[in-house]
């Protein structure tokens, strides 16, 4: 199947072949037709599937197709993401792939100055990507007027609902009209995932591309078993021996990511951390820089990493495994996207060997272990309870698992949100430590 096939406009179509891509990721070959047709779809795929291409070329189609109502341009497709970063990039792919038509679109998020962003909107925008906090701001402030949406994207809804954003969700379902096209994405399809969905969607076409948590496949994993106080130095032996040039790091906490950012300069390694205390700026550069291969390693913990689309990355360490067993597979799916060859490699310490064996349960297979000569744990060291981590809840099932409903644990930490927000969604859940 080609592009050609799918239905799409001469300008799509040309700006598809602009990026170089001659054939539709198994997402885009059957997302694109049913979007075309107007239906509503709940559609299970995970970042690096082409999804976003797979919502974006056929909503640009329908909207430049359909004559808006007169008067004024007003904001006809609304796509909300979880993070910041997300919301940039989607916005990024519009720009991309509508480039040939007269549409206009704008990305609207918290952290950044609010006024530029009223006068965008006062200009008239007919796509609007935005992460909700600030959506939510602007409705407040009536510097935006969402009663002529035609299409409402939730993309990455499984990571909106686990960033507390599931009121705000509803706040602007209450604001859009009845009768519109509904498109969600989501990597998994928890209990939660599908009440949303039955709430607010008609009859929607299900499209599964990659069986639930389901790792990349093109990704080689390998486990490195190590000492916790030796991962640093077996991080900068891994780097210089296999000389990678582009590599990103997962730790658990922002602390730890600070941290370890520093020790890997003083190795003489460049390095720079990205985490939801960094300013908006902050954060943008120290991807730009990342991506233009002016810093080696970035060092993200998963809020951060959301949504981060790097073209070709080929190295994704984690130094820490993360506390939820399917976060691994959204770090590892940070590599090896649209086909290329990706390796993650997990420095695992004698206190997470229960954090591996959860998540070797949800990958349903082993990872392979290799030691590495000078690195081998010291067998008299005896596991710690894990400092500085997400806690479960209270109560919250062992395994720990978001199959079974909402046992994981939701924590108030929000990577586009204002103080306040935050504070109010932390009030209302188990207390967890400072992530992200
Ligand atoms: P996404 O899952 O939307 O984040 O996309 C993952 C990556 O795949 C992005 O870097 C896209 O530029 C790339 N991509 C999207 N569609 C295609 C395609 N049909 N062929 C090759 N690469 C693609």
């Amino acid at each position: 199947m080609t592009f050609n096939d799918l239905g799409l406009s001469t300008e799509l179509l040309r700006a598809v072949s602009d990026q170089g891509y001659s054939q539709p990721t198994p997402i885009q070959a059957k997302a694109i037709p049913a979007v075309l047709e107007g239906r509503d779809i709940l559609a299970g795929a995970q970042t690096g599937t082409g999804k976003t291409a797979g919502f974006t070329l056929p909503l640009l189609q329908r909207l430049s197709a359909q004559k808006p109502a007169r008067g004024p341009r007003h904001v006809r497709a609304l796509v909300l993401t979880p993070t910041r970063e997300l919301a940039a990039q989607v916005g990024e792919s519009i720009a991309t792939y509508g480039r040939h038509l007269p549409l206009r679109s704008t990305v609207i998020f918290g952290g950044v100055n609010i006024r530029p962003q009223i006068q965008t909107l006062r200009n008239g925008v007919d796509i609007l990507v935005a992460t909700p906090g600030r959506l939510l701001d602007h409705v407040g402030q009536k510097t935006l007027d969402l009663s002529k949406v035609e299409t409402l994207v939730l993309d990455e809804a499984d990571r909106m609902l686990d960033m507390g954003f599931i009121h705000d969700i509803r706040k602007v379902l209450a604001l859009l009209p009845k009768q519109r096209q509904n498109l969600l994405f989501s990597a998994t399809f928890s209990d939660e995932i599908k009440k949303l969905a039955d709430g607010f969607m008609t009859a929607p076409q299900l499209i599964e591309v990659a069986r639930r948590n389901t790792a990349a496949e093109a990704v080689n994993q390998v486990v490195h078993m190590v000492d916790k106080k030796r991962k640093r130095a077996l991080l900068s032996r891994l780097v210089s021996t296999n000389n990678w040039r582009q590599v990103l790091v997962f730790t658990r906490t922002k602390h730890g990511a600070n941290r370890l950012t520093r020790q890997l300069e003083q190795d003489g390694i460049s390095a720079v951390a990205i985490h939801g205390n960094k300013s908006q700026g902050a954060r943008t550069k120290a991807l730009a820089d990342f991506k233009a291969g002016k810093v080696r390693m970035l060092i993200a913990t998963d809020i951060a990493a959301r949504g981060l689309d790097i073209d070709q990355l080929p190295q994704v360490v984690n130094f820490e495994l993360p506390n939820v067993p399917e976060d691994y597979v959204h770090r590892i799916g940070r590599t090896g996207r649209a086909g290329n060859a990706g390796e993650a490699v997990s420095l695992v310490s004698i206190d997470e060997h229960k954090l591996l064996r959860d998540i070797e349960k949800v990958l349903n297979r082993k990872v392979s272990q290799v030691t590495i000569e000078g690195f081998e744990p010291d067998p008299s060291i005896k596991a710690e309870p894990i400092q500085n981590g997400r806690q479960k809840p209270a109560g919250g099932n062992k395994n720990n698992s978001r199959r079974g409903g909402s046992s994981r644990p939701k924590n108030g930490r929000n990577a586009s949100e204002s103080p306040a927000r935050t504070g109010r969604a932390a009030a209302a859940r188990p207390k967890t430590s400072c992530v992200g």
